[in-house]
């Protein structure tokens, strides 16, 4: 009886996950399936807890209560330029967990070797590479690309040397082999993530995520769980087609990024400084008066947009032009913008801006040569032409965002500071470009006060 009843409410809790994908695939509707996913997770917790199995509570208990303040203060206090650490910290405790549930179950002298062992692999996997990774997003020494000699072959090694003694390990169940395994899962992690830089940051945030799913999917084998298999899956598959759009997205090969870098050479930054040229800069003032007699204006934002928080700003000045002046006004969002898929859309949604004025790369990239004006906002790397020009850069490949086609470029930042991948910007220099230095908020505030006058 009890079985079926659990059976039902897996049923309910796998729908509902199901549902609050399907919903969180769009902009309008993603805050509905936010709400699905939470009361399947309920759920799912509930039924768990319900489950004969458990006999004690209080170890739970104090972890949800510890762990759910934990929570509710990252959730009150984080800002919104640091999710992206954020995330790439939940990340590593989901890899965490799945070691820890391995390790339980180890020493309960487990009766599913295999399922408990690739729970292990990727879960160790998944936490220390997902460190390295928040240590990269958090701007630390970590963000360059860290190559050594002969690191593909140390990789392979270990990788190799996993699978030998992993095989070992459910032959004869000695625990001495589960640890030596769980050492060389945490020193690859790290060795994969380490060479990682520039573009291919996106695309081994969204692996991390596939990856913590299927060290869930395959714990929940081993705990013989119906909804961690369930939930794994989802979170692994959504994570591995997310990691697919954005190697389509940024030409890469899936296969390089996994392997650890394969394939990427030392990079130092080429001084691309013209010694004798110095940048055009305007005021606020001079932009505020193109682009009012512009026709039309592409706003493309970035990851300096999102540290000054100047999406608010950045919608009052695009509907002051179109509304007061008639400026066609657009936004262009590259796909790894920002510090995490989708970083953009998120922060031009919270602003309220009209999904009908953004735009993916592909399907704007043509308009910027019939583009008056390009207001490139805290945004660097995704309008380097480096990116196709220079073979030797971290960011060579990579697809960028034409604004170079328009006929003025407004650059909207602090200095003439390089972005993520440390590639200097040879576009600051071009004869149509005129930089505003400065906050991104402030910028656009004294924009917004010239046009209002
Ligand atoms: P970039 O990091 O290339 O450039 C951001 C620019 O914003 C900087 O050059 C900085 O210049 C400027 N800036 C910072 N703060 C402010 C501020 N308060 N006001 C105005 N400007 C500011 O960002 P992009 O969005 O162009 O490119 C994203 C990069 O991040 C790519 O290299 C991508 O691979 C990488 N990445 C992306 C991830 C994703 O999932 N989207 C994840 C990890 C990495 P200055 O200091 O002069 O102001």
């Amino acid at each position: 009886m009890i079985e079926n009843i659990t059976s039902f409410f897996h049923i309910i809790t796998a729908t509902l996950f199901i549902i609050s994908i399907r919903f969180l695939s769009s902009p309008e509707t993603a805050v509905k399936g936010n709400f699905l996913g939470i009361c399947g997770m309920i759920i799912a917790v509930m039924v768990t807890l319900l489950s004969p199995n458990i006999t004690i509570y209080k170890w739970i208990i104090t972890s949800l209560f510890f762990g759910g303040i934990i929570g509710i203060l990252c959730a009150f206090k984080v800002q919104m330029t640091s999710l992206p650490q954020l995330i790439a910290a939940f990340n590593s405790l989901g890899g965490l967990s799945s070691v820890l549930i391995a390790s339980g179950e180890i020493i309960n002298t487990t009766q599913t070797p295999i399922e408990t062992s690739l729970g292990l692999i990727i879960g160790g996997i998944t936490f220390s590479g997902s460190l390295i990774a928040f240590a990269k997003l958090q701007k630390s020494i970590l963000t360059n690309s860290i190559i050594f000699r002969g690191q593909q072959l140390l990789n392979l090694v270990l990788f190799i040397g996993i699978i030998v003694i992993c095989t070992y390990f459910c032959i004869t169940l000695n625990t001495n082999l589960f640890y030596i395994m769980t050492i060389l899962t945490l020193i690859l992690g790290v060795l994969l993530v380490l060479p990682i830089g520039g573009a291919d940051m996106p695309i081994v945030i969204s692996l991390l995520n596939a990856y913590s799913g299927w060290a869930a999917a395959s714990i929940g084998f081993s705990l013989n769980n119906i909804i961690l298999i369930i939930v794994g899956a989802i979170i692994g598959v959504s994570g591995t087609i997310l990691s697919y759009i954005m190697v389509k997205a940024m030409n890469r090969s899936l296969i390089s990024v996994i392997l650890g870098g394969f394939g990427q050479q030392r990079y130092s930054s080429q001084q691309y400084i013209l010694q004798n040229k110095i940048p055009q800069s305007g005021t606020p003032e001079d932009a505020a008066f193109i682009m009012k007699n512009a026709h039309k204006v592409i706003i493309v934002p970035g990851y300096g947009m999102a540290v000054a928080r100047a999406q608010h700003i950045l919608h009052e000045m695009a509907k002051e032009l179109h509304e007061k002046y008639g400026v066609e006004v657009k936004y262009a969002i590259h796909p790894v913008a920002g510090r995490m898929p989708g970083h953009m859309n998120v922060l031009l949604a919270e602003a309220n801006v009209s999904y009908e004025d953004v735009f993916e790369l592909e399907n704007i990239n043509r308009e910027f040569a019939s583009t008056d004006v390009a207001y490139v906002i805290g945004a660097n790397d995704i309008t380097n032409p480096l990116a196709q020009t220079d073979a030797s850069s971290p960011i060579y490949g990579m697809p960028i965002l034409d604004v170079a086609k328009a006929k003025t470029i407004f650059f909207v930042k602090r200095s003439l500071a390089s972005g993520y991948s440390g590639v200097e910007n040879p576009l600051f220099y071009a004869d149509n470009t005129i930089m505003l230095y400065g906050d991104a908020k402030k910028i656009t505030e004294q924009i917004v006060a010239a046009l209002e006058k």
